[in-house]
């Protein structure tokens, strides 16, 4: 299988990988990161969030005693190399604290895993057997006060002095700076006799924490995960051993680029995580909170959020894990740094998919969550205020979620244009379709349950086709100039990906006879017509856009003839989820 396919094919579901999938030795390690996480994390939760970094490293040391630093790193190196859905795994069941759970994503992810994939025998040997273990911190610097997203033109440089190279510059925005051993710190490569920063490439170096001429400047007042460390750092004439240069010269944007897709599917799996832990909030506060003299669980419109809630979560965590495993059977047998960076790239549109939607998803639950505690949902001494800030952060960093969707449609196209993928041949397939007599046979009273949201699938896929090839046709490769109507195919395909993730694996749980497939099957038809909402919304926008006069009816007749579909019960449907949230006091498919 190949990254994107899923767009212009349909979904075998016995080939998707499910959470219900993992091994004896994923279920162990989940539960080995969520006791760390309930009952060591959650109860220092008061002195993490005052900023007590002496509490946070050591429970980073602690989690790397258990080995919950070390499952990216080869064995060769302290490690565990373990696959990357035990990575994701470990990140989604540490996140019940947002804070810490940043802490040690930055170190074990966009902090470890340049130096895993570009480090030197020398590195890899220095560095790594501390970092497995806790007893360093890492740190990665990109992002500078006047380039975040733009990230191609920062400022910070250096220079080749003999055996070393002089850095200067600021970073800005540094996760884990206030503590962090070890920087990967990215710089402009200066030619002293042409110093012009626009034709310098991108370096990244490793710096120790007690370099000469490195500083760390105060911490930022942030809205939320206000007990993770996030400072500037000041590089003043800051003098680097040349064998500090991590990977080739020049070629620092790639470790840059490459390390985010990981961190996407890793932010992804861990805003799983503190969704769940935010809806076991919620559900314990609405059993115990009586109004009207009831518990406010049994009101409607509270079942109803409890039920989004779970629905979303089911959604997110069947994108990530589909994703990862998909992405681990791609890495079966690649052992060198760069197959494994060319593999994972391959699903880069993924990546950014999960970091889109996952972290959307947590800002729906955490704001669900806060309205279900009410006035309590406003003030600090109660966890719903807390998730509800920390949540925020997710949109902003790992690229934004605007950049992110620039990459889903700007990359499609791209493979697209390069013949990598089949999308041209497909939109001219549907137009003879459409041009075709329309056939009424809908499918939707057959036997299966889940024919109905079936056809909303494949209506999707034809609609993103049919917008995609009207703003092609109209705008040619002057497409991605057009933000809107990319952002708009982005929303599409994202709505595609969750509702095709969520129906292949409500059919494996079917197929299965698993004990959850009713459960997977009510969510999946309850989360259909919002995802089919959402596409028919963004398709509508593209075409009204791109068509004007009579081709815009025409265009819009045909919109309306994909977008039909029997309505669904999405209330009882709701109150059936929600209940079995209720009667398992949780996210009801754990
Ligand atoms: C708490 C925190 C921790 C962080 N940790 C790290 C870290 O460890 N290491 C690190 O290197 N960085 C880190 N960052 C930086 C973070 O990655 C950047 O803030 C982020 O990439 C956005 O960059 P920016 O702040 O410069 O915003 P900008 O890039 O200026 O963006 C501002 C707005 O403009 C939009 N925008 C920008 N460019 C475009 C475009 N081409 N098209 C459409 N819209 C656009 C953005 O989506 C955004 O809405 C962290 C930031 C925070 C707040």
């Amino acid at each position: 299988m190949t990254g994107v396919s899923f767009l212009l094919n349909p979904t075998d579901p016995a080939t998707i990988f499910t959470p219900e999938d993992f091994t004896d030795e994923q279920r162990q390690i989940a539960a080995t990161a969520s006791d760390f996480a309930a009952n060591e994390v959650l109860p220092a939760a008061a002195e993490i969030e005052a900023k007590n970094f002496a509490v946070t490293r050591a429970l980073l040391k602690k989690a790397g005693d258990l080995g919950l630093l070390a499952v990216d790193v080869p064995e060769a190196y302290g490690g565990l190399s373990m696959d990357k859905v035990t990575s994701a795994i470990v990140a989604d069941r540490m996140a019940r604290l947002g804070s810490f759970s940043v802490a040690f994503s930055a170190h074990t992810g966009i902090g470890t895993l340049p130096i895993v994939w570009y480090g030197t025998e020398a590195q890899k040997q220095k560095y790594l057997p501390k970092l497995a273990t806790g007893e360093w911190l890492a740190a990665y610097a990109l992002s500078e006060a006047t380039s975040g997203s733009d990230a191609m033109n920062i400022r910070a440089r250096a220079v080749r002095d003999g055996d070393s190279y002089v850095l200067n510059g600021e970073k800005m925005w540094i996760t884990n700076a206030g503590f962090a051993n070890l920087f990967t710190v990215f710089v402009k490569i200066i030619d002293p006799s042409d110093p012009d920063l626009a034709k310098a490439k991108m370096s990244a170096f490793l710096i120790e924490r007690d370099t000469p001429g490195l500083t760390i400047g105060a911490e930022e007042h942030k809205l939320g995960i206000r007990g993770s460390s996030t400072c500037p750092l000041v590089l003043n004439d800051c003098r680097i051993p040349a064998e500090n240069l991590l990977g080739e010269l020049g070629k620092g944007h790639h470790i840059a680029f490459n390390i985010l897709n990981i961190g996407r599917f890793k932010l992804g799996a861990a805003c799983v995580g503190g969704a769940r832990t935010s809806l076991a909030n919620a559900i314990q506060y609405a059993r115990d909170r009586k109004a009207f003299g009831k518990s406010i669980a049994e009101f409607g419109l509270v079942q109803e959020k409890i039920a989004d809630a779970a629905a979303r979560i089911y959604v997110a965590e069947s994108m990530a894990y589909r994703t990862i495993g998909a992405i681990d059977a791609a890495l079966a047998g690649a052992e060198d740094a760069k197959e494994i960076q060319k593999r994972i790239e391959e699903y880069a549109i993924e990546c950014s998919l999960l970091k889109v939607w996952g972290s959307e998803m947590l800002d729906a639950v955490v704001d669900h969550v806060a309205q279900i505690f009410g006035g309590y949902g406003y003030v600090e001494e109660y966890p719903a205020e807390r998730a509800y800030r920390d949540s925020r952060i997710n949109r902003i960093f790992e690229g934004t979620n605007e950049i992110n969707r620039l990459i889903i449609s700007g990359f499609i196209m791209k493979r697209a244009t390069e013949g990598r993928l089949p999308l041209l041949p497909a939109i001219k397939t549907l137009m003879d379709e459409l041009l075709a007599p329309p056939s009424f046979s809908s499918g939707e009273h057959s036997e299966d349950p889940l024919a109905r949201e079936e056809k909303m699938l494949v209506n999707a896929k034809k609609l993103f086709l049919f917008a995609a090839g009207a703003a092609s046709q109209k705008y040619l490769n002057t497409l991605a100039d057009q933000q809107e109507i990319m952002a708009a195919l982005a929303d599409m395909v994202l709505e595609i990906y969750a509702l095709d993730s969520s129906l292949a694996r409500a059919r494996k749980l079917t197929a299965g006879n698993h004990p959850n497939a009713a459960l997977a099957q009510s969510i999946t038809q309850f989360y259909a017509p919002q995802a089919a909402g959402i596409i028919e919304s963004s398709a509508r926008k593209v075409i009204a856009s791109v068509a004007e006069g009579d081709s815009l009816r025409t265009q819009i007749a045909i919109l309306r003839r994909l977008s039909k579909h029997e309505p669904s019960d999405t209330i009882s449907l709701g109150r059936r989820i929600a209940q079995a949230a209720i009667d398992r006091k949780a996210y009801p498919l754990n």
